[in-house]
């Protein structure tokens, strides 16, 4: 996508969302996570980060929340990037299941083909496919090695949030032996439910989301540390399934109203991704009833909206060569 666009008008575009959204008050902290009930509700946070590396940041953009959901976006990357995006389609799959995160159902349903590795049985999977197989310390190391180096930094994990999930995470438990059931995961069923539920826990701040996003708008090359993380061929891949399925059963809408691929997390927190411009974050811990935040939702649709960023507008035009620098400063 060719888009002309200067920094002060980013920058308007992210305090105008955030100033226009601060004070909302819809949605409501996930709590079947009981750690996440506890995080302050008014935290809101939005950041964009730039292909030179410069990063806007408003409001609460330095506060470690849970990663969540969004954490299968890296995995889901490191798994293509280990095994190349062929043999993650055929063994994790591709399709929306239209259904909510957790659902038993869509494996139910689904067991003869797989589905994605954006939900949480796909996830699960991706987390059993990461080499080393059957060594958990090693595959940990990979799945954080790989994020550090997506977002450029140090990330650890909220020890209080992975024991609140480990203590309550049953249906995830099933989940993975549901998939054992049908020859859909491919590691210790238990193991690969471990590394989920660690990698979930993970605490990230907007700001390293908004790097993560901008390595992948940037076809696998981190704009800060200048390293190559991952194959430019696999942009288009994760950025599809994001678009596919990112918010759940509520993707069609998000879609529809930003066109833009995004993934969410029950921590408030969401990455987006605009190919070749710019990564973009939002955080804010209330949610919505299929679990993505509210303010970050209203935020970043705002942003796409002000900015043109919809990856299926018409208004770009064809360019010329001289014009093709895509921010300028
Ligand atoms: N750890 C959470 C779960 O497995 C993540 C869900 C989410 O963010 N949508 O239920």
């Amino acid at each position: 996508m060719i888009l002309k666009l200067n920094k002060q008008q980013i920058r308007t575009a992210l305090e105008e969302a955030y100033d226009h959204y601060k004070d909302n008050t819809e949605g409501k902290n996930a709590d079947y996570i009981p750690f996440l009930a506890g995080v302050p509700s008014r935290l809101f946070g939005i950041a964009a980060c730039l292909p030179d590396g410069e990063l806007i940041a408003v409001g609460d953009t330095d506060y470690a929340f849970g990663i969540e959901s969004v954490s299968k976006v890296p995995t889901a990357l490191l798994a293509m990037h280990q095994y190349g995006a062929e043999t993650v389609l055929r063994q994790i799959g591709a399709d929306a299941t239209g259904l909510p995160f957790n659902s038993i159902m869509a494996i139910l349903l689904e067991n003869d083909h797989p589905s994605t590795p954006l939900v949480n049985a796909g996830a699960i999977a991706a987390c059993s496919m990461i080499r080393p197989t059957g060594a958990s310390d090693a595959k940990w190391k990979a799945i954080t090695e790989f994020i550090e180096a997506l977002t450029g930094s140090r990330i650890a994990v909220i020890d209080e949030l992975y024991r609140s999930e480990s203590e309550t995470n049953f249906n995830n438990r099933a989940i993975a032996w549901l998939l054992r059931n049908y020859g859909r995961i491919y590691d210790d069923p238990e193991l690969s439910l471990d590394l989920y539920t660690r990698q979930c826990s993970l605490g990230v701040t907007a700001r390293q989301l908004a790097v993560m996003a901008a390595t992948i708008a940037s076809g696998g090359v981190n704009p800060i540390t200048h390293l190559k993380v991952f194959d430019a061929a696999l942009t288009p891949k994760i950025t599809a399934l994001m678009a596919t399925v990112g918010f759940y059963e509520h993707t069609g809408d998000w879609l529809y109203a930003t066109g833009l691929p995004a993934k969410s997390g029950v921590g408030g927190g969401i990455l987006a991704v605009v190919p070749g411009v710019m990564g973009l974050a939002a955080f804010a811990p209330p949610l919505d009833e299929a679990g993505n935040s509210v303010k970050a939702q209203k935020a970043l649709a705002q942003i796409a909206d002000r900015l043109s960023l919809g990856l299926f507008n018409t208004t770009h035009g064809i360019v010329t060569e001289a014009e093709r620098s895509l921010v300028e400063a």
